[in-house]
């Protein structure tokens, strides 16, 4: 029991997140569930169905594309299933290269750019402005890796919650002793190249890992997988700062 109290404070202290249990949904697919769509993407766009064809409302014409109309190039309303995945124009997959997030992205900002619509009516205005921002909150998270799998976990109703007493005791352990060695560090500028170096190796292994998760439709796993890489994260960003407060330079 006292160890259990020690671990669950612990976990609070590194401000980690937990994963609910009740949420058996561990063999569903992870594309986007129309009953799991997260409330931000809904409330964002209420005038479509998801079934209803989508029809420019400048030239009436049924386009294909998610943010454009395919014939008259208009912009149009993110439909509500619109999916981060779908705003950036990249398939629903854990496994996307940061140089295809950063090219789409690119892209985009090039074509939603103000300068294109100093001319154009109020509404094109308005709309370049709202999937402005939907493409920049598409990029943030599906750039980095922790918050793209939290994403792809939501996209499948399943949320981490804030708090928790339900970690292994023994990578909890391992924490601590991470966290320990962090301190023990002080200044020393090679102690704390090398607790960075071998932490973005812990990091990149468990986004591979992760990959793996989700390919596989394991969607448990990779739950479990992004609840350990929260963690390590938190210590990236501790090693992060310290390097920074110190004026470590590579
Ligand atoms: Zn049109």
């Amino acid at each position: 029991m006292y160890l259990r109290r020690t671990l669950f404070n612990l976990a609070k202290k590194y401000n980690v997140l937990y994963f609910n249990c009740t949420q058996q949904q561990s063999l569903k697919s992870y594309y986007v569930d129309k009953t799991h769509i997260p409330s931000l993407i809904i409330i964002r766009a209420p005038r479509y169905s998801s079934d209803s064809p989508l029809k420019c409302w400048n030239c009436n014409f049924i386009y294909k594309s998610d943010l454009f109309c395919t014939k008259c190039k208009v912009l149009q309303e993110p439909p509500e299933n619109l999916t981060y995945f779908d705003v950036m124009g990249i398939s629903k997959s854990y496994d996307v290269t940061f140089t295809e997030i950063q090219k789409k992205y690119k892209a985009l900002q090039k074509q939603l750019h103000p300068d294109k619509f100093s001319n154009k009516s109020e509404k094109e205005k308005q709309l370049s402005e709202t999937l402005s921002s939907l493409v920049n909150e598409a990029y943030s998270t599906l750039i980095n890796p922790l918050k793209r799998g939290l994403y792809m976990l939501k996209l499948n109703g399943v949320t981490i919650s804030e708090e928790t007493d339900n970690v292994h005791a023994e990578f909890l352990m391992e924490i601590m002793e991470k966290n320990e060695e962090i301190e023990d560090a002080g200044s020393d500028e090679e102690k704390i190249k090398k607790l960075m170096q071998e932490n973005e190796t812990v990091l990149n292994t468990l986004t591979m890992k992760i990959a793996n998760a989700f390919k596989q439709n394991d969607i448990k796993k990779a739950e479990v997988l992004l609840i350990q890489m929260k963690y390590y994260d938190s210590i990236n960003g501790k090693l992060k700062k310290l390097k920074y407060d110190l004026g470590i330079v590579e």
